[in-house]
C-alpha cells in the first residue's frame, strides 16, 4: 500500500501588524509556532502573548506554588528570543481549566485591550493527527479564544468589559490553531527555525522534568515536524496552522 503524500500547504496571509496569541500553557506557543511568530516580529510586527495558566502543574517533582513563577520566567525569556516582549498571565488554573463564561471573558478583554488583526491558539481538536489525544486544557483554551474573539466584537456580550472601559473590537481577520490536525495553512520558518528552537530550549526547568526524550530535545522535536510541514510549503522548514476566517469571503 503506497502512503499519499500529504496535501500542499496555503501560505498563510502576512498582509497585517498585530498578533495576540492566547493558550492554556507556557511552552504551548514554542512547540512548533514559535518559529512563525520570530519571522513576524522580523518582519516588524507586534505579537503579545498570553498564557491562561503558569503551567504550574507541569513539572512532576516541583510544588505548584515555586514551579508557576519559575515557568512564567522562562516564559518571557522564551518569548524575548523570538521577539515578543509582552507576556500576559492570567491564572487560571493549570491542569483543570474549563471552558465557560469566566475564561471566555477573560480572552474577550484580552482582544479588547489589544485589538489584534490576527489571534493565534493552539490546537483545540479532539486529537494530533487524528491519533494521539489532544490534552483538556489545550481544547478548552483554543474553544474559549475562537469563541472570546467574536464575544470581543459584541457590545452586548460581557458588557462589563464596558465599565472597563473596553470598547468592541471586531477587528480580527482570520484566527491561527497551531498543531491542528485541520491544519491547510502553513508559515515558511526556513530563516527563523533556529530561533524557534533557542525559543523551546528557554522552558529550561519544563524540559529538563520531561522524561520522553523526543519532546525533550529542542531541537530534535521540531525537526522532524519543521521538514515534514516545509514539504508541503516547498520550503525547508514550514509551520502548520488551521486557519479560521472571522469575514465573510470577500
Ligand atoms: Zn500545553
Amino acid at each position: 500500500m503506497s502512503e499519499q503524500a500529504p496535501p500542499p500547504l496555503t501560505p498563510v496571509d502576512e498582509d497585517w501588524q498585530t498578533a495576540l496569541a492566547v493558550v492554556a500553557h507556557p511552552d504551548d506557543m514554542e512547540y512548533g509556532a514559535a518559529a512563525a511568530v520570530a519571522r513576524w516580529t522580523g518582519q516588524g510586527k507586534r505579537v503579545v502573548y498570553a498564557m491562561i495558566t503558569s503551567g504550574e502543574a507541569g513539572i512532576d517533582g516541583l510544588d505548584p506554588q515555586r514551579c508557576g513563577p519559575l515557568r512564567e520566567a522562562e516564559q518571557i525569556a522564551s518569548a524575548a528570543v523570538v521577539g515578543v516582549d509582552t507576556v500576559e498571565f492570567l491564572h487560571h488554573k493549570d491542569g483543570v481549566l474549563e471552558y465557560g463564561l469566566p475564561l471566555r471573558r477573560d480572552i474577550a478583554r484580552l482582544v479588547r485591550r489589544h485589538r489584534p488583526d490576527v489571534v493565534v491558539t493552539t490546537n483545540y481538536r479532539d486529537t494530533y493527527g487524528g491519533v494521539f489525544p489532544n490534552q483538556a486544557d489545550h481544547i478548552a483554551a483554543g474553544r474559549a479564544t475562537l469563541d472570546a474573539v467574536r464575544d470581543a466584537g459584541n457590545r452586548w456580550v460581557f458588557n462589563e468589559l464596558l465599565g472597563e472601559g473596553l470598547e468592541p473590537w471586531n477587528g480580527v481577520r482570520f484566527l491561527l490553531a497551531g498543531g491542528s490536525p485541520e491544519g491547510r495553512h502553513g508559515v515558511d520558518v526556513t530563516e527563523t527555525f533556529a530561533l524557534g528552537v533557542a525559543s523551546l530550549a528557554e522552558h529550561k526547568a519544563y524540559l529538563a522534568g520531561l522524561d520522553d526524550g523526543a519532546m525533550s530535545d529542542p531541537a530534535e522535536f521540531l525537526e522532524g515536524f519543521g521538514r515534514m510541514t516545509g514539504s508541503r510549503l516547498g520550503v525547508r522548514y514550514g509551520s502548520a496552522f488551521e486557519l479560521i476566517s472571522l469575514r465573510p469571503p470577500e
